[in-house]
This record gives C-alpha cells, sequence and structure tokens, in this order.
C-alpha cells in the first residue's frame, strides 16, 4: 500500500479540521483535557474482521461498522464481483431505464419474501428508506379513497433514522429533542421490551400487555392510522432492547383487523443478524412493506429498498400520474450497489450462512456468559448474532471509558449508553469471538476500575 508514510496524527488533525463526523461532539476529539476527550481513530485498511490504522495497530470490529459488514472487509468474493461490475456498468438512472443487478436483486429478494413482498424500490440510505414507506402507505390509504387514514404509530424507544420524516417515527431523545419543532410526530405506543417485564412475567407477558396497549389505542384511533412501524424483535438504537415474537403476531393480527399497514424496518435486524434472514420470519408472519438496508449491500455500498405487497402496489396503477408514486433519488438502484447486495446473497445460499450463524451464536453466547456473574451486569441477552448486557453504574462517561479501554484492547466496541453489545461480522473465528468475551470482560473492569 502506498500510505505507508502517513501516520496516525496526520490525519487524525486532518479529519479533525475539515471533516464534520456523524453523531460525534466534534470538541470531544479536539480537546485532550477534556474529560469526555476521545482521539479519532484513523483507519487505513480492512481485512476480515479486522481495521488496521496507519501505524499497524488492529482493532476487531465487534459491531460491524454500524451493523453494517456481514462478510468482513475487503472480502475476496464481494471484491470480485465488484470489479467486474465496475468494468461493466457503474451507474444509470432508474427512471425510463433498468439493468441486470437491479431486476435480479428484487427478484431474489421477492423469493426471499416468498412472493408476499414482490415489489422493490431503491434509495441509498435507511432513513430514506423509512420515509419511502411512510410516504407509500400514506399515499396508498389516499388512492383507495381513504385519506383520513394519514398518521403513524411507532414504539418507545424506537429508531427508524434521522431525516426530517423519519425522526417523525425515532422516538430517541438525543437524536430528537433538539428538532422536535420541524416534525410532524406519530404517536408513540408501549415497547414489547421484555426488560419492562414486572415480577412473575415472561417475556410473552410483557409482548401481551404491549399488544394490548397497540390494541386499544387501534380501537380508539384505527380510523385515522395509516401504518404501524416496528424494528422486529431487536430495536437497537434504544440499546438492544429485546423482545417476544409475540408482539409481531399479535400487532400483525391487529393491524389486519383495523386496516393499518404494518412496517417491518429490517435494516438493522435483517441480512441474517436475528438467526433468520428477516427478523419477522420468527413470528411467522409477513409485513406489508419491509425497509431494508445497512448489510444488504455486505457493508460495501450505500444501498437501502423497500419491498411492498401487490396489493400497495396495484393501488398505484393508474393513467393519473399523480396517483403514482413520485419520490426518487438519484442513485437510486445503483448497479454497484445491487451487485454489492447480490454477491452478499450469493455467500449467504453457497454458505449456508443461516445455519453456520447458529453455532457461531452459541459461541457468541458462551464466551459472554460467565459475565453473568458480573455484579454490575444486567440483562444480558442475545438474539442471534447480536448479544448485549446492561451496566448499572451511575458514571456518566461509562460509555467513553468501556470504548477506550476496549479500543486499548484491540476491539471495536462501542456502547449505546449503558448498554454494551456485539454484532460481530459472520466471518468472525472461534479465536476472534473469544478475544471480542475477553476484551469485554477486561474492559468493563478497567471502566468500572474495578
Ligand atoms: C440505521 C438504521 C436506520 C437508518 O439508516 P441510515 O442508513 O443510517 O439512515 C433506520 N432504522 C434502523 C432500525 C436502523 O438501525
Amino acid at each position: 500500500m502506498p500510505m505507508t508514510h502517513s501516520t496516525n496524527a496526520d490525519w487524525l488533525a486532518r479529519s479533525q479540521a475539515a471533516v464534520w463526523h456523524p453523531c460525534t461532539q466534534m470538541q470531544h476529539h479536539a480537546r485532550p483535557d477534556s474529560p469526555a476527550y476521545l482521539p479519532l481513530v484513523p483507519i487505513a485498511r480492512g481485512q476480515g474482521a479486522w481495521l488496521f490504522d496507519f501505524e499497524g495497530k488492529r482493532y476487531l470490529d465487534g459491531i460491524s461498522s454500524w451493523w453494517t459488514n456481514v462478510f468482513g472487509h475487503a472480502n475476496p468474493r464481494i471484491n470480485a464481483v465488484l470489479k467486474e461490475q465496475l468494468e461493466t456498468l457503474e451507474h444509470v438512472m432508474l427512471a425510463g431505464f433498468t439493468h441486470q443487478p437491479v431486476v435480479e436483486l428484487s427478484e431474489r429478494l421477492s423469493a426471499l419474501t416468498g412472493g408476499a413482498l414482490g415489489h422493490a424500490f431503491y434509495a441509498s440510505d435507511g432513513a430514506s428508506a423509512t420515509e419511502i414507506a411512510l410516504k407509500m402507505s400514506f399515499h396508498y390509504w389516499r388512492n383507495v379513497g381513504r385519506p383520513e387514514k394519514a398518521e403513524f404509530l411507532c414504539l418507545a424507544g424506537s429508531y427508524h433514522g434521522e431525516t426530517v420524516g423519519a425522526l417523525a417515527v425515532t422516538d430517541v431523545a438525543i437524536f430528537k429533542d433538539a428538532y422536535a419543532p420541524l416534525v410532524r410526530a406519530a404517536t408513540v405506543i408501549p415497547s414489547p421490551d421484555f426488560r419492562l417485564g414486572e415480577a412473575g412475567e415472561s417475556p410473552a407477558d410483557v409482548a401481551r400487555r404491549a399488544a394490548a396497549a397497540l390494541e386499544s389505542h387501534l380501537e380508539q384511533h384505527g380510523e385515522r392510522i395509516a401504518a404501524l412501524i416496528v424494528e422486529p424483535l431487536v430495536q437497537g438504537a434504544a440499546g438492544m432492547a429485546m423482545y417476544d415474537p409475540e408482539y409481531l403476531r399479535l400487532a400483525r393480527q391487529l393491524c389486519d383487523r383495523h386496516e393499518v399497514h404494518l412496517i417491518c424496518d429490517e435494516i438493522a435486524v435483517g441480512c441474517g443478524r436475528t438467526g433468520t434472514f428477516f427478523a419477522h420470519e420468527q413470528a411467522g408472519i409477513r409485513p406489508d412493506l419491509m425497509c431494508l438496508s445497512k448489510g444488504i449491500s455486505g457493508g460495501y455500498l450505500p444501498l437501502s429498498i423497500v419491498l411492498c405487497s401487490d396489493t400497495i402496489y396495484g393501488a398505484f396503477l393508474d393513467d393519473s400520474v399523480a396517483r403514482a408514486f413520485l419520490h426518487s433519488h438519484s442513485y437510486t438502484g445503483n448497479p454497484l450497489a445491487c451487485r454489492a447486495a447480490l454477491a452478499t446473497l450469493d455467500i449467504f445460499e453457497q454458505d449456508d450462512v443461516i445455519a453456520t450463524n447458529r453455532d457461531k451464536a452459541q459461541r457468541l453466547g458462551d464466551a459472554l456468559a460467565p459475565l453473568a456473574n458480573h455484579p454490575q451486569v444486567r440483562h444480558l441477552r442475545q438474539r442471534g448474532m447480536i448479544a448485549a448486557f446492561d451496566v448499572a453504574t451511575d458514571d456518566p462517561h461509562f460509555s467513553r471509558k468501556f470504548y477506550r479501554a476496549a479500543l486499548d484492547r484491540e476491539a471495536l466496541i462501542r456502547p449505546i449508553g449503558n448498554t454494551v453489545y456485539v454484532m460481530p461480522p459472520y466471518i468472525v473465528s472461534d479465536e476472534e469471538i473469544g478475544h471480542l468475551g475477553k476484551t469485554i470482560t477486561e474492559a468493563l473492569n478497567d471502566a468500572l476500575s474495578i
């Protein structure tokens, strides 16, 4: 690599000066004397589950680079497919034109839903997929003569993206509060998060209680509601809040009864993350609309997709342009991103990833199991390739301290508040899982100064 002359310090200083980093108080990178100081980590290259800086230090990517990477960095199989696509067609507009990768990807995603969601609409990021799903639902009801159905429901603690439209259905204070005056907020209904269980309640009981709240809301206001949007099984940004599939079964029944669309946001939990290709499969249901992004391109390129049913699609067919879904992005259906997604789906098939991940998830669980006895660990939990626990501490700097302690031990693990979680790429080896387990235990004691 010709970059070997640069040092971490060069890139750190230049990035701090010129790049405005996401979800970041930039001053925390700039002031080493601040208790909240966090140095930027310049990355030169990636290989498999590892990221390398400019001075040879390495980090195990324990959170799949913000939940996107599924088959490792610089994956040779995805690289080969992308190189070939680069020489063939890098991009063409999708209005009025079409191409092989977008057709094949749409067909394969439809097949993965058993044909239930047979129409694929494309964008580049998750928040746009959320907005597309909301707009489609709203416009569907208008097209079928029910314009009063124009409101949305989301779960407490939900996260569906941070653009102004997506914030309407996002219920995470740090993302939402500052912009509340800009947002037409949806109604927030109780979450089925199993941690809310009272003494003697099982996770399924908590799910039934949350569904009862949904039911009474729909009984009163169902006439005005277009859709309920959920993150199936795991509410990621809420702090890996997990819940029983019973909630999805009941929500599906209630949405049917009250003629409300069910939107499954599978942006984080899709692509095998929870143990099935789509998380909603574990409830034996299908949504009316589904959002995909993050892992679908293997973590390579910005790509998002909204899949919908024949019924929804059919309501837009008419000679009138105004009844069409008039939404577009410049890079809609980008061929490179679609090929990355096709290469990702090929690996799922060829390597029987859903089956092999079962063993891997088991080993991940085994590696973290001893933490259940740690005096400050609460609610150790796991769903497929996501494992998490909460830490009982009043230290407002816990998350930063843990993150730095993990980096010092060659692992990228970035807690959400007091919730520590791992969500590794599926190519992670037994040895690497062991490294994650060891790092978490040591970083925890370090951050808590035990
Ligand atoms: C990340 C995420 C989004 C937003 O995706 P972006 O590409 O970051 O806009 C939406 N919903 C869920 C569940 C997510 O995890």
